[in-house]
């Protein structure tokens, strides 16, 4: 990083602008042509120390332009999404003027997160009880990365956890939290929600959604909070494995609907599974995560006449 380069340069720019600044000679009068000659070179100079001072600045730019492209890219399956091919550098929050209000402005590949009639979260209610075909959870004890990427704790892994329905194996990519628990239930909302975030063969998303409620502590979360990094967008690789299975509620009932990616883009088609059952968090599990995100939740979106399936 040319930094030293950069000020020196910046600092022979400044001193030779105030020679330069009376160099205009308004006035008329002559000037001795040895002056003349000696202000000539110092412009000379002066313009020269500008376009190299352009170039560092432009060249910082490209690579805080790439840095960022990387850290986005390591987080390749960040918030939500899990395929980002081409991830746009705006950014995007959940307040203000980068907030879930503005994210369909912000850029246009993110279109949905405005105009989209089948987004998420909503507020799970009036949905049809049915007989729901159990869903085929096979997670087993598994190495995994975790990663604060500025928009939430991530836990990333490796192939070997799946879940099974209708004839569709989907593999878990990465589970991550958000404080609040972005979708309700008849209106009743949770404190926190786990997302865990899976991926067929060709692409199709299913989250399966685990609604938190204070209580006990849990073991998994607990490992993935000893294993927080220090810094954003730097995976940590814990020496030990982490079970997802044990992660799971009790009771295997769940509520089903179409719905998409609560961040940026808002991809659509998105497979979501809410179980029914809470998990437990400790109070102290809860505070730590809502300690580095006090607000990661997208308010719930309309359901416009959205089919919704719940188990009998
Ligand atoms: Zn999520």
């Amino acid at each position: 990083m040319p930094y030293n380069r950069f000020f020196s340069l910046a600092a022979l720019s400044l001193g030779i602008c105030l020679p330069t600044a009376g160099f205009a000679g308004s006035d008329g009068s002559p000037v001795n042509a040895g002056r003349a000659a000696e202000l000539a070179a110092i412009r000379a100079r002066h313009d020269q120390t500008e376009r190299e001072v352009a170039a560092i600045m432009k060249a910082r730019q490209e690579e805080i332009r790439r840095e960022r492209g990387g850290a986005r890219s390591k987080a390749a399956t960040g918030g939500d999404a899990t395929a980002r091919p081409a991830e746009p550098v705006e950014r995007w929050s959940y307040e203000g003027e980068t907030g879930p209000q503005r994210w369909g402005k912000i850029n246009p590949a993110w279109a949905k997160c405005q105009s989209g009639n089948r987004q998420s979260p909503i507020d799970i209610r009036e949905g049809i009880q049915v007989e729901l075909e159990p869903i085929g959870f096979d997670y087993k004890p598994t190495s995994f990365t975790v990663v604060n990427n500025g928009h939430t704790v991530q836990v990333n892994f490796g192939a070997g956890n799946r879940i099974s329905l209708t004839g569709r194996t989907y593999e878990l990519t990465q589970f991550h939290f958000h404080h609040p628990a972005e979708e309700t239930i008849g209106g009743r909302g949770f404190p926190m929600v786990a997302h865990l975030v899976h991926k067929d063969a060709e692409g199709r998303l299913a989250v399966v959604a685990l609604l938190v409620e204070s209580g006990a502590s849990n073991a998994v979360v607990q490992t993935v909070w000893n294993n927080l990094p220090l810094e954003v967008n730097e995976p940590l690789v814990p020496i030990v494995s982490l079970d997802a299975s044990q992660l799971l509620p009790q009771r295997r009932e769940y509520y089903t609907y179409m719905g998409s990616l609560t961040t940026p883009p808002c991809s659509e088609g998105v497979l979501w599974i809410v179980m029914k059952e809470p998990i437990r968090l400790s109070p102290q599990q809860i505070a730590i995560f809502a300690r580095l995100y006090p607000m990661n939740a997208r308010p719930v979106q309309a359901t416009a006449g959205r089919l919704i399936k719940e188990s009998q």
